[in-house]
């Protein structure tokens, strides 16, 4: 039997990769919450070394650079997160840190977007963060620039701006979680596979976006990332 799909199929979410004509297909989207300590204060919560919360976008959340991102839908305050973003190709099963540095893709800078209003509700209830983080078009990415071992100590500023008006300054160096880390310990949860993308958490100064703002965001030594809210 020839077996038909009754509609064309998805297509596959691609990132460019900086420097070449490739592109990085898109598996899955896994983030990290509360990495920064100053973000973690602002937020009202206490920072400690316990890991991270993890949640998850779709893959279709991804917005290639120069995107115009529609305003979400039933949302009162639209928040930004600027973040690193590891790209993964290969697969990582309960891997140790030192593997793990050794085994990224590569990195790019991406914007955590939140409905904030209903991640407040969310957290009061005791409920998922579905609707307030793995909404259509949220995660808007740079292209991602290859990194086969990380550095040993990953350092530089991790900036975003709206309308040119600086919100968020941080650097790397701030993580309570190094990307390595981060990347064993989910390997402990989940098989990671080529194609995983892991947003890693933002610094202080995230605040509400309106329609008709640019936002630019930028990691010294990974990439540059804009777009716009319509
Ligand atoms: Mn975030």
């Amino acid at each position: 039997m020839i077996e038909v799909y009754s509609f064309p199929p998805p297509t596959v979410v691609r990132v460019p990769i900086a420097g070449t004509c490739k592109l990085f297909p898109v598996r899955r989207i896994f983030c990290i919450g509360r990495n920064y300590s100053d973000h973690v204060r602002e937020m009202g919560g206490d920072s400690n070394k316990d890991f991270p919360i993890i949640f998850t976008k779709p893959a279709d959340a991804i917005m290639a650079d120069k995107s115009t991102i529609k305003y979400p839908l039933s949302c009162r305050s639209l928040h930004h997160e600027v973040e690193l973003v590891a790209a993964i190709d290969k697969p990582l099963r309960q891997v140790d840190e030192d593997t793990a540095s050794k085994s990224i893709f590569g990195l790019a800078v991406g914007v955590d977007l939140t409905r904030r209003d209903l991640q407040v509700e969310a957290k009061k209830n005791g409920l998922p963060w579905d609707c307030a983080k793995a909404f259509d078009q949220s995660a808007p990415i740079s292209a991602i620039k290859p990194f086969a071992v990380l550095p040993a100590s990953l350092q530089g500023k991790i900036e975003l701006a709206v309308n040119g008006k600086v919100r968020q300054s941080g650097d790397l160096q701030q993580m309570i979680w190094s990307v390595p880390q981060i990347l064993s310990r989910l390997s402990d949860y989940f098989e990671l596979l080529a194609g995983d993308l892991i947003f890693t958490g933002t610094p202080a100064g995230v605040g509400a976006l309106v329609s008709g703002d640019c936002v630019s965001a930028s990691i010294a030594g990974v990439g540059n990332l804009q777009f716009q809210i319509s």
